[in-house]
């Protein structure tokens, strides 16, 4: 049986509830920056963000760092996977860059690395800047991470696929279905 970790991921949903939480976080604390928990669902190939956690009085907070204490965020994720019976995961994690960029830092990347290390699985990690959030998507067992790509939206949240699964999906489909909006890396 493959370990949970070499699941490829092809994309993520993001309720718009959470993306919106994070919009206004990151408004709300600006300059300083502002992060927590992404929590949610693993659905097979894809990762359900359902929830952010916000920045709690034992977090580091400047305009240059956040940092997560373990403490306040852990329970509150330990809550919800006890109300959703066991389903709701720690999936990622996210910050803002009030008004800078949507590129992490090399201490981001670092940090990401680490944490995918010790939970084995692939994760996500939303920039936000206060106008627009970034997912970037860590995979277990290699080096890199992708910028996930705005795919497709309904009423209850956005769709982002990797570039590797939106190829796929237009070599299937054909590259007309989707328009000329889709880059390539
Ligand atoms: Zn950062």
């Amino acid at each position: 049986m493959p370990r949970e970790g070499w699941v490829v991921i092809e994309g993520i949903l993001v309720d718009h509830e959470a993306a919106e939480n994070m919009l206004e976080c990151t408004r709300q604390y600006c300059p300083l920056e502002a992060g927590g928990l992404v929590l949610g669902l693993r659905k097979g190939l894809y990762l359900h963000v359902t929830e952010i956690t916000r920045p709690l009085p034992w977090d580091r907070q400047s305009s240059m760092r956040f940092q997560r204490s373990p403490k306040g965020h852990r329970i509150a994720a330990l809550r919800r996977w006890r109300k959703s019976g066991g389903k709701m995961d720690w999936i990622g994690e996210w910050h803002s860059h009030p008004g800078f960029s949507l590129s992490p830092s090399s201490i981001d990347v670092r940090n990401w690395r680490h944490i995918v290390s010790q939970r084995k699985a692939a994760m996500v990690f939303p920039i936000c800047d206060g106008r627009e959030t970034a997912f970037y998507l860590q995979s277990w067992g290699d080096r890199g991470k992708v910028l996930l790509r705005q795919f497709e939206k309904d009423e209850l949240g956005t769709f982002y696929l990797t570039p590797a699964a939106i190829k796929r999906r237009l070599r299937k489909t054909g590259n007309e279905a989707f328009g000329p909006a889709v880059k390539f890396l």
